[in-house]
């Protein structure tokens, strides 16, 4: 059994098919259009899906999503920003399919679950750092959705000792602070000249003193959103993943340091911070297991 799997993301749509054993194939990805939005997911799910008989469709999105709608509208889509009726857009391509719908964290925590860092784990928060700040929860083995499937949604934990004006309209949620977006932003305004994530990673390995502040400053908010999450949670496993996430020492060295010094709780002292062990294809992933597990 194969199911179509779709991810939407912050900077990029993708689709593919997933079998049981977690095999990602036919993958193509679009970056997210700046209008016609939709009409060119459909044309990307088309050419995934070929000639093929479609029965189950997974999809993951960017948050928030209003699950009880079928609705995505990720913060970055202007188009969508009243909440696009995904599934029932998905529907009309395939009708009869069963079609099954969260949000990308979920996907996320789902697939790490399965085949990723937290394998026989049964309490788990799942976390995408990238260009925004996202994530899923498992606990006691069942994967949380809440009452509009945005459980898990921890970019918007507000971390103290920052004033960032957030895109969800808020201040000071970690991913106006820590999301590889944010981290340029904040080291352009000290006088930094470059423009990508990884630069500033790069940056940060070679010692230059804006970016190592800018590593210094995101592992920090990243740390304590952790353990005020893991606090919360009761939770034994923290998996990471996302392109910024792979920044190395210069950010995790100061994340995990934080979460050291604010996890003293008894049932925290087990707790590890890990990044993930699947590639950037683990949400596509996890909405084929998402749909194939019905
Ligand atoms: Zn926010």
């Amino acid at each position: 059994m194969v199911a179509l799997a779709l991810d939407i993301g912050a900077t990029k749509f993708a689709a593919g098919t997933v079998d049981s054993e977690g095999g990602v194939h036919d993958v193509r990805r679009i970056a997210v259009p700046e209008s016609g939005v939709w009409e060119q997911c459909r044309e990307m799910l088309r050419q995934v899906a070929g000639d093929a008989e479609v029965s189950a469709v997974g999809i993951g999105s960017a948050g928030p999503v209003d699950v009880r709608r079928g609705a995505a509208g990720p913060l970055n889509i202007p188009e969508w920003a009243d909440g696009f009726p995904l599934v029932d857009s998905v529907r009309e391509l395939f009708p009869g399919a069963n079609i099954r719908f969260a949000i990308d964290g979920v996907c996320l925590a789902m697939a790490e679950q399965r085949w990723g860092a937290a394998r026989n784990v049964s309490n788990v928060l799942a976390m995408t750092v990238s260009s925004g700040i996202g994530g899923g929860i498992i606990s006691d083995g069942r994967v949380l959705m809440g009452r509009t499937g945005n459980a898990g949604h921890v970019g918007h934990i507000v971390v103290p000792g920052n004033e960032e004006p957030c895109a969800c309209g808020g201040v000071g949620c970690v991913e106006a602070v820590a999301s590889g977006h944010s981290s340029v932003r904040w080291a352009r305004r000290q006088g930094w000249s470059g423009s990508t994530g990884i630069e500033l990673a790069r940056a940060a390995h070679r010692g230059e003193q804006i970016a190592v502040a800018a590593m210094n400053r995101a592992g920090t908010a990243l740390g304590r959103a952790i353990a005020s999450a893991a606090a919360l949670l009761d939770t034994d496993l923290v998996v990471i993943g996302g392109g910024f996430a792979q920044s190395g020492e210069p950010l995790w060295a100061p994340l995990r340091e934080t979460v050291a010094a604010h996890a003293g709780l008894v049932f925290l002292r087990e707790l590890r911070v890990v990044p993930s062990e699947l590639t950037d294809q683990a949400t596509i992933a996890g909405a084929g297991l998402l749909a194939l597990r019905e």
